[in-house]
């Protein structure tokens, strides 16, 4: 129940003076955002405490997106790998289709704090574009999304749903035209508006204190969580980390749960076709943030690849940084073909159409649970529905 959960996010680390995860994160962005950040940071450190802010965030989240959300034992799942006892938490089932909508709910609820009019956010896939362009509608805001020239041909869907909310979508051409660049563009688009302007980031990456925000915002899966059951484990895939973020922190200080997140490998490592940021990268600056990130010998952002566009990203928050050198999250990482085949086995076996990204945490789960049907309860969470994807995994099986 929803009354379960705690209001503010309290019990969570905060970083430090500098917005430091241990060594990771920080500002590294120009001048002219140093100041925006600071005053961001300050209102966002007021409003942690603010009791009002956080009912207004519960109440929107149960009565507009459907928190909370269950948590669903997949039995035949299980039963496929005589694995542990797996409790699905359905972030799939939010409105808009992810967990997404958690952080855009509360970064709008503050922007209209701030008094902004204007709502500045990236998209690869659509999905955070989506969710941002849907919170605008409701809480009457300007909305420009900015998305790699590529992702706009690729996810003509969710652009058509984002002009439908209203929102505006720009095309990015620069770079490889995909999401590291419409990153790139709309910081560079706030720099110009800041007083106007709030930039909402769609992951806990960026500049302090972007990490921070998002992950409290992402924080209220994992109180549900522990609402209902005391798992053995959580697992999640991580992109740019934040639904991983979200399930782990309320977990981060109890040793006793282990916490594993699984990166996209791709077509596998050796390869050099995958985004395995924290199992292949090396710490650099991305987006204003220091954390790990895939690199060449001389620095410059490597060429990703994953079957999911949202975990198509170089980098990776700076806390999941913290958490992979001090051991306290293990990271993982499943294949191309070892996620087509979990999100096959999803929709058979449980009737549920995953995400591709999802697909990477229900990977790991069979091929690491297989025969450990003694150590459950393990959590998995399912951090979206799979209908953008189907015409992808229809290609991929060559059905189309
Ligand atoms: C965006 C997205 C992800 C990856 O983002 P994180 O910040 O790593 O959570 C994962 N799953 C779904 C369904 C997404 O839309």
């Amino acid at each position: 129940m929803l009354t379960d959960v705690p209001a503010a996010p309290a019990p969570l680390e905060e970083p430090d003076a500098r917005g430091r995860f241990g060594d990771y994160g920080g500002r590294f962005v120009p001048e002219t955002l140093v100041l925006a950040l600071q005053q961001l940071a300050e209102h966002y450190r007021e409003l942690r405490q603010d009791q009002g802010f956080w009912r207004e965030l519960a109440e929107l989240m149960r009565s507009y997106s459907g928190r909370p959300t269950p948590l669903y034992r997949a039995r035949r799942l299980q039963a496929l790998v005589d694995g542990p006892e797996l409790w699905l938490k359905r972030e799939d089932l939010n409105h808009t289709g992810s967990h997404k909508i958690n952080n855009c709910l509360g970064q709008a609820l503050l922007a209209r704090r701030l008094g902004k009019s204007t709502i500045l956010a990236e998209t690869g896939a659509g999905q955070h574009g989506v969710a941002t362009a849907t919170v605008c509608a409701l809480l009457d805001m300007q909305c420009r999304v900015y998305m790699g020239a590529e992702d706009v041909r690729r996810q003509a869907l969710n652009v058509s749903r984002m002009r439908l909310l209203g929102a505006e979508v720009i095309s990015v051409e620069s770079g490889s035209r995909t999401l590291k660049d419409a990153t790139n563009e709309a910081l560079r688009a706030w720099v110009g508006q800041v007083d106007e302007a709030h930039y909402i980031l769609g992951s806990v990456v960026g500049p302090h204190p972007y990490p921070w925000m998002v992950r409290d915002f992402q924080a209220v899966i994992g109180h549900e969580i522990a609402a209902e059951l005391w798992p053995k484990k959580v697992i999640a895939c991580v992109g740019g980390g934040s639904n991983a973020a979200g399930a782990f922190a309320r977990f981060v200080p109890h040793s006793e749960v282990g916490l594993v997140g699984v990166e996209a490998g791709g077509h596998g490592f050796t390869t050099g076709e995958h985004c395995a940021s924290l199992g292949r990268g090396k710490p650099g600056v991305l987006h204003g943030a220091l954390t790990y990130l895939l690199q060449d010998e001389f620095g410059q952002v490597s060429q990703t690849h994953s079957i999911s566009a949202g975990l198509d990203y170089p980098g990776v928050g700076p806390e999941h940084s913290a958490w992979a050198t001090s051991g306290r999250v293990e990271y993982h990482s499943v294949t191309d073909e070892e996620a087509l085949n979990a999100f096959e086995n999803l929709c058979r076996l449980e009737g549920i159409v995953p995400a591709l990204e999802s697909a990477h945490a229900l990977a790991w789960y069979l091929r690491e649970g297989k025969g450990r049907a003694d150590e459950g309860p393990w959590v998995l969470c399912l951090s979206g529905r799979g209908d953008k994807d189907v015409q992808e995994v229809l290609r991929l099986r060559g059905l189309v």
